[in-house]
């Protein structure tokens, strides 16, 4: 059995902000509210984000176990 390695194709269907099914517009993201937070993080410092959405500190804490996992 031949073993896929595919980043893209594993983490298909889960948004990494909320957990929720993405939508094909805004994958890997399920809306682009999310696209935006996510965005956010690896920028924060640079500009604000106009939204007054964030995500819970668990939520963050979820997604960096799981870009852990990835490596
Ligand atoms: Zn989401």
């Amino acid at each position: 059995m031949a073993e896929v390695h595919e980043i893209g194709k594993a983490r298909r269907g889960k948004c990494p902000n909320c957990g929720k099914q993405t939508e094909p517009d805004y994958r890997p993201f399920c809306s682009a509210r999310c696209k935006t937070i996510d965005l956010g993080k690896w920028v924060t410092g640079s500009y604000r984000i106009p939204t007054d959405e964030v995500p819970e500190e668990s939520d963050m804490e979820a997604l960096l176990r799981d870009r852990e996992d990835e490596r």
